[in-house]
């Protein structure tokens, strides 16, 4: 998409800190981290957020889903703990309207989250 800032990343017209990269997905430091780990996994596709994810999403979806796990692993937090969030739309705090998924380790997280 033209506009989109992570897609702007993924094609690295705009720089990151990039951990991890293969043909489906994109893995970057985020800008304003909220914990020690912090990390934005991004399908390369645009997809807006999960509520306009398709049928057709789902493998590369999946697959999002287990380099979200191997990042938790590489980072070192596997062990201690993370999580796996899917900001989708306002309410939720969405600010970046291609889908991403933070993940989030190395401190105490509170739940339920604010
Ligand atoms: P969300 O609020 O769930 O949409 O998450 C968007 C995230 O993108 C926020 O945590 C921002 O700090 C992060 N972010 C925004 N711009 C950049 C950037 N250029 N590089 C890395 N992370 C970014």
């Amino acid at each position: 998409m033209n506009d989109c800032l992570f897609c702007k990343i993924a094609a690295k017209e705009i720089p990151s800190d990039a951990v991890y990269e293969d043909e489906h997905v994109f893995a970057f430091r985020d800008i304003n981290p909220q914990a020690p780990c912090h990390v934005l996994v991004i399908p390369k596709k645009h997809i807006t957020h999960l509520a306009d994810a398709q049928p057709e999403d789902q493998a590369v979806l999946g697959h999002l889903m287990l380099i979200c796990a191997n990042i938790a692993r590489m980072d070192g937090v596997e062990a201690s703990g993370y999580r796996v969030a899917l900001n989708t739309n306002r309410q939720a705090g969405q600010s970046v309207y291609h889908l991403h998924a933070h993940v989030l380790g190395g401190r105490e997280m509170g739940w339920p989250p604010g």
